[in-house]
């Protein structure tokens, strides 16, 4: 089967065996042949750590054996560390070597093997090619509850022109009952936003920032953007090492400062299914922050096109 690896010569669609069930003892797993795979900046951090010895793919979604459309929430945590014994299994003692794509192989290819507990039912009014969204929108979801967001609270996105992943933040704090704004220069990323039903014109000072660029000036606008007493919500990949950074609008405004990586269960239940449900019921979200879709094959261009100058949101791999 074609998958998607870092090699030695960068991304590459590679020729491999289909994983074997023997290699995860004590997992209950079923085969997923996706249909979207969607690139994120955790990605690009991956690749420029050089060869890797697993699939990449973390944010996926496709077909049963039966033909059962599905998403995938790509965690095979150990089922029995303190963790996961009460349900907080995102902390698993098995760390990010749990995360498909990430530590084990992921979605970037024909099939991959998932565990069942992974599956997520797609509501029907939820094409699979979409429900690649479904992991990156459930990191807002599980972020916001973090951040203790209230539908009385004023929200803006900084950040949001890279991999769409900020607007996604965006429509999980609409969806919210919050009234939203996106603080950004970039026309594709406004002209998304807009579909979405974010507001273009930032004013004033919010309750909630969602910083979701992961660099040091990004950052920094959204301790500017905060107000008082606000807090400010740290979503994105942080890879680069920071080498100036001002804490003192942070103390100054006596902000809170809650980061968000993960996603698992809540009172209100499992974000990757609050996830599928949001993007059933929003479809203009999918609509408007996937921007390009490549084939598998297409894999390399797929990666020097997040990489380059050239505006784009979120680029959908379809094998
Ligand atoms: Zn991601
Ligand atoms: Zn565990």
């Amino acid at each position: 089967m074609r998958a998607v690896r870092r090699s030695i010569h960068g991304i590459e669609t590679c020729q491999l065996a289909p994983d074997s069930p023997s290699l995860h003892a004590g997992e209950t797993l079923v085969r997923v042949r996706t249909r979207s795979a969607s690139i994120c900046q955790t990605d690009m951090a991956l690749a420029r750590l050089g060869a890797l010895p697993f699939t990449l793919g973390h944010e996926f979604a496709g077909l049963l054996d039966d033909g059962t459309p599905v998403g995938v929430e790509p965690l095979a945590p150990c089922g029995r560390c303190r963790f996961c014994l009460r349900n907080d299994y995102h902390f698993c003692e098995k760390g990010h070597a749990m995360v498909l794509g990430i530590g084990r192989n992921g979605g970037m290819a024909e099939e991959v093997l998932v565990p069942k507990r992974g599956i997520v039912p797609l509501p029907s009014s939820l094409d699979v090619r979409n429900a690649c969204l479904i992991e990156p929108l459930s990191v807002h979801l599980h972020a916001l509850v973090l951040a203790r967001l209230d539908g009385r609270h004023r929200v803006c996105v900084v950040g949001a022109n890279r991999t769409g992943f900020g607007l996604l933040g965006g429509a999980a704090a609409l969806d919210r009952g919050c009234e939203v704004d996106l603080d950004e220069r970039a026309p594709h990323a406004l002209e998304a936003a807009e579909r979405i039903g974010l507001g273009l014109r930032p004013s004033e000072l919010y309750d909630l920032v969602i910083e979701a660029d992961g660099s040091e000036e990004s950052i920094a606008k959204a301790a500017e953007r905060c107000t008082p007493g606000g807090t400010v919500l740290l979503v994105a990949g942080y890879y680069t090492e920071f080498k100036q950074f001002r804490m003192l609008p942070f103390v100054a405004k006596e902000l809170t400062v809650v980061f968000g990586t993960y996603y698992g269960h809540h009172a209100a239940g499992r974000d990757a299914d609050g996830a599928a449900a949001l993007l059933a019921r929003r479809p203009e979200i999918a609509a408007a922050v996937i921007s390009h879709r490549f084939p598998l094959d297409a894999a390399r261009e797929a990666f020097a096109l997040v990489e380059s100058d050239t505006p784009s949101l979120k680029v959908v791999l379809e094998p």
